[in-house]
């Protein structure tokens, strides 16, 4: 399979990703639905090494949205699509809706369901972890930046 590519809305920041990724699944965690003002977010996950930025691609800026992890966004259009984190060290993580045609896998599971929108309603099979998922431990380690009014514990970050 050759590699996938992807970019924002406005097409300056373009990036690929070599297959195999590592994940794909759909967060309702509160920063996610925050930071993309969306009902849940759609996650592809990929060994850092596997990314990169394509030549001429902006350079994403960051916003730091818990004290490990930050999250990446086109400054030009304002596209949300890049997730990093100490708690998944090696990992970059981009939404699935800016890689353009078909990646090496079907949507997994949905993660952090105990902080889905209530006025969402997902129809699919998929299992629905919540916070308590053994697998996501590591993120309720998440402390948040400020008290700017999201939840410090028990989301993605
Ligand atoms: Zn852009
Ligand atoms: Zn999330």
């Amino acid at each position: 399979m050759k590699d996938f590519e992807g970019r924002c809305l406005c097409g300056g920041l373009r990036f690929s990703i070599t297959p195999p990724t590592l994940f794909f699944a759909h967060c309702h965690c509160n920063y996610c639905r925050e930071a993309h003002g969306a009902a849940f977010v759609s996650w592809v996950g990929a060994a850092a090494e596997r990314f990169r930025y394509l030549p001429g691609s902006r350079e994403p800026r960051w916003y730091q949205s818990s004290v490990q992890s930050r999250r990446g966004f086109c400054d030009s259009c304002g596209t949300t699509l890049f997730f990093a984190s100490a708690l998944c060290q090696g990992e970059m993580h981009v939404t699935r809706t800016s890689i353009r045609g078909p990646i090496d896998r079907e949507p997994q599971c949905h993660v952090f369901y105990d902080q889905h929108a209530a006025w969402i309603k997902i129809g699919d099979e998929l299992p629905r972890f919540t916070g308590d998922e053994p697998s996501l431990a590591k993120f309720k380690a998440v402390r948040a930046v400020t008290n700017a009014g999201i939840m410090g514990d028990g989301s993605k970050s």
